[in-house]
């Protein structure tokens, strides 16, 4: 069918009715059918982002020195609020951005400008040595960058094999990776181990929090086991984390923090190049949404610490009903020991892919993982409403390929 760019508009109400139509066929995540993709807190949380998006939808960022000192002041402000709960030494900084990529994209660009610089060498072509499982951002990065990029496998635990990642380091590293927690298995890597090594070798680590970060020091602050992620670690020069997943603003917001300002100073572009005269930005997008940074600043100052170790109480409750009634399933047992919301779990006598189409059939997104082949969760509240269904249906879903098994095994015995 092509598509054609009419010449008359079209009414309001008959547009809003074709996206309610359009949107009626998108999977249902307020039921808890997406296991991925959407975060959410408690609905006033929701609602106090939106209003706040909505004040400032038509500023723009890129301008905020110069026309918006609002904008300006919320981004100090969240960053600010950032560096105080990651624990940043005097001196740290960063800046808001449209994403875990782009902060990433950031903080490889920061660290090969200033390996550059260290070296004297503005063409030198460095690597990073990250765990298997972290993400493919850092490849994003490396390709628009022309880096080499060294995934090591991770430890029978999932988590970073810190003496195979020290192995891969040669004169050419510049960055060691670790994730909290990483999103294939939802387990923290051993920063702390990372940062020795980081330091040993004078080599620039990058902690990535994107989806933990906001979520991770408040689990900690309720009692749960923790491990240090971020830059309270002397190795860790740069952590990004991405307020639009656990920290429940809404899309596009992350932040990257550098423990110095002389370190984020290598991410800046500034260009002198065309007739308008001098342009710069700290980081890669221009024009950026005003509303992205009124919502987060807005979220933070509403919710509070208070606010977010109740709704990390309230997730976590959640996540170890799903894992009780999971790991009741006979033969299920989960990929790893995850510290937050992100679970992945199989039964290793069974196609994993064969319950995900199985689960697909019955309206369910599956959540997968690929090695080993796994189903996985990425869980905020709305998934309460349906946690018991999915379980049901996943032990039906089991319970019915199992059978098949047992089926297909008694006409051969009879063979
Ligand atoms: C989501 C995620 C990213 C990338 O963030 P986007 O906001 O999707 O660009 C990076 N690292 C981890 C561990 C993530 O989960």
């Amino acid at each position: 069918m092509s598509i054609r760019f009419e010449e008359q508009g079209t009414p309001r109400t008959q547009i809003l009715a074709t996206l309610a139509e359009f949107q009626a066929g998108d999977a249902d995540w307020r039921g808890g059918k997406v296991p991925l993709y959407v975060f959410s807190g408690p609905s006033d949380v929701g609602e106090i982002g939106k209003e706040a998006f909505n004040l400032f939808f038509s500023e723009n960022a890129l301008g905020a020195r110069r026309a918006f000192p609002s904008l300006l002041r919320m981004e100090q402000e969240v960053v600010g609020m950032g560096l105080d709960l990651f624990h940043a030494p005097p001196g740290a900084a960063g800046n808001m951005t449209s994403g875990g990529t782009e902060s990433i994209v950031m903080a490889v660009k920061a660290c090969r400008d200033w390996s550059r610089a260290q070296r004297n060498d503005t063409s030198f072509r460095g690597n990073l040595v990250l765990p298997e499982t972290a993400h493919p951002a850092f490849d994003k990065a490396a390709a628009l960058m022309d880096l080499e990029i060294r995934r090591i496998p991770a430890r029978a635990d999932y988590r970073a094999d810190v003496p195979a990642m020290a192995a891969a380091i040669d004169a050419a590293t510049i960055m060691l990776v670790g994730s909290a927690p990483c999103f294939p298995f939802g387990v923290i890597d051993p920063l702390a181990e990372l940062s020795d090594l980081a330091i040993a070798r004078g080599v620039w680590l990058h902690s990535d929090a994107c989806v933990g970060g906001w979520m991770a020091p408040f689990a900690a602050e309720i009692g749960r086991a923790i491990p240090q992620f971020d830059l309270g670690l002397p190795g860790v020069r740069s952590l990004s984390a991405d307020l639009h997943k656990f920290g429940f603003c809404p899309k596009p917001a992350s932040v990257i923090f550098y423990r110095d300002a002389v370190l984020q100073s290598f991410q800046e572009m500034k260009f002198d190049v065309w007739p308008s005269g001098p342009f710069g930005t700290q980081t890669l997008v221009g024009t950026r949404a005003g509303g992205a940074v009124a919502a987060s600043w807005a979220v933070l100052r509403y919710l509070g610490r208070t606010g977010y170790r109740e709704i990390a109480h309230q997730v976590l409750t959640m996540r170890d009903a799903f894992i009780a009634g999971l790991t009741a399933i006979p033969g299920m047992h989960l990929r790893g020991t995850p510290e937050l919301a992100i679970i992945a779990f199989g039964c290793d006598d069974i196609d994993m892919g064969q319950v995900a189409t199985l689960m697909s059939e019955r309206g369910w997104v599956p959540g997968m993982v690929r090695r080993p082949v796994s189903l996985h969760l990425m869980l905020s509240l709305h998934h309460e409403t349906s946690r018991e269904t999915y379980i049901r249906d996943l032990a039906d879903c089991i319970a019915a390929i199992r059978g098949q098994t047992q089926v297909t095994r008694t006409e051969a015995s009879y063979a």
